[in-house]
C-alpha cells in the first residue's frame, strides 16, 4: 500500500476507534500516538502508561474556561468563571494531591472552587472528594444517591459492585442536584445534570458550553456506563436498575456533544479529543463521540445480558 494511502487508512481507523466495539470494562486499545498525524500532545507524550490512576500528568486548557485537571488515567476537570470555579471528580485519595497540584500549576487557587461535582460514587472518581473538601469549603453536588453514598463513605446496597470496595473518607457537605443553592450554584456556572444511572445508582453526567470568544462548543462529561459488576451478580435479576440503564445510553445519545470527557480518559479517548480540537480550525469537530460512546456500551451491556440469560 502507497505511504500517503496508508496514512489515510491509519487516520480513518483512529477516528473509528471510539465506534468499535470494545470490552465491557472501562479501557479501550491505546491508540498508537505515531498514527495520529502531527506533533504529539505533551499530556499523550507524558500519559503512555496512561491508564494508572495515580501517574501525575500535565494540566492542559481543553477548550475556553474548560481544564482536565485529573491524572493520566482518572479524570478530573476544572471550570472557571469570574466568580469562583467547579470542580468534576477528585480522582483516588492519593490523586487528589495531583489535581491540587495540578490546578494551581495553571495559576489557579483551589479555594476559589466554588462547586464539587461527581460522576459516579467509587473511589476512583471520588475518593478524594474528603480532600478537596478540607481544601476548597465548596459542597459536592451530585444525585442524591451519590451524595448518601459520598456522606457515609459506603456503597449503595443496588451498586452492582456493592461489597467490592472498600469505604471511602467521608465528606462533610452534600447536597443533591436538584436540592437547597444547588440548582442556582449549577446555573451560575451554566452547568446541566444529567442523570445516568446503570454503572453505579447514583451516576451523574454533566454538560456546559465553553466559549473562546463568540465561538462556544457543547461539551459532556459522559459518566462510565460499563456494566461491571460483582462476580454474583446478574444485571438479569434487577429488571427495573436495566430498565434505567437503557434510558441513561439514550439521554447521553441525545445529548449535544461537540466534545467527549469521560471519567476514564481512555473510555473517551482523550488523546483523539486532544487531536481533534487542535485540528478544529480546518475540519471542524465531528458531533459523534458521544452517541458512539453510548452505542458501544449499550451493546456491550446487551452482549452481558444475552451472556447471563443463555447460563440460567
Ligand atoms: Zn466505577
Amino acid at each position: 500500500m502507497e505511504r500517503a494511502l496508508l496514512g489515510k487508512a491509519l487516520r480513518a481507523l483512529v477516528l473509528a476507534l471510539p465506534l468499535l466495539g470494545a470490552a465491557p470494562q472501562e479501557t479501550v486499545t491505546v491508540v498508537a500516538t505515531d498514527a495520529v498525524p502531527g506533533p504529539v500532545h505533551p499530556w499523550v507524550q507524558a500519559c503512555q502508561e496512561w491508564d494508572e490512576w495515580d501517574k501525575p500528568g500535565p494540566p492542559i486548557k481543553l477548550y475556553g474556561n474548560t481544564y482536565y485537571v485529573g491524572t493520566c488515567g482518572i479524570s478530573a476537570i476544572l471550570i472557571t468563571g469570574k466568580d469562583g470555579h467547579a470542580l468534576i471528580d477528585s480522582g483516588t485519595a492519593a490523586g487528589a494531591d495531583i489535581v491540587l497540584a495540578n490546578i494551581r500549576k495553571l495559576g489557579f487557587d483551589p479555594k476559589d472552587i466554588k462547586l464539587l461535582l461527581g460522576s459516579h460514587e467509587h473511589f476512583d472518581h471520588v475518593g478524594g472528594m474528603a480532600k478537596l473538601q478540607e481544601a476548597t469549603g465548596a459542597p459536592f453536588v451530585s444525585s442524591g444517591i451519590a451524595v448518601e453514598t459520598m456522606l457515609t463513605g459506603k456503597a449503595h446496597p443496588d451498586d452492582p459492585q456493592f461489597g467490592m470496595h472498600e469505604p471511602m473518607a467521608r465528606i462533610t457537605r452534600g447536597l443533591a442536584y436538584g436540592e437547597g443553592d444547588a440548582p442556582a450554584l449549577l446555573q451560575g456556572f451554566g452547568i446541566s445534570p444529567i442523570r445516568t444511572p446503570g454503572h453505579t445508582p447514583g451516576a451523574m453526567s454533566w454538560t456546559w458550553r465553553a466559549c473562546e470568544g463568540e465561538d462556544c462548543l457543547n461539551i459532556l462529561y459522559a459518566d462510565s456506563l460499563s456494566a461491571v459488576s460483582r462476580d454474583d451478580y446478574r444485571f438479569s435479576d434487577h429488571t427495573r436498575y436495566v430498565a434505567e440503564f437503557f434510558v441513561s445510553f439514550e439521554r447521553i445519545a441525545a445529548t449535544r456533544c461537540d466534545v467527549l470527557l469521560t471519567p476514564h480518559p481512555t473510555a473517551g479517548n482523550l488523546p483523539l479529543t486532544l487531536s481533534l480540537l487542535e485540528r478544529r480550525s480546518r475540519d471542524g469537530l465531528p458531533n459523534f463521540a458521544c452517541a458512539g460512546y453510548a452505542s458501544k456500551q449499550k451493546q456491550a451491556l446487551t452482549m452481558r445480558l444475552s451472556k447471563e440469560f443463555a447460563a440460567k
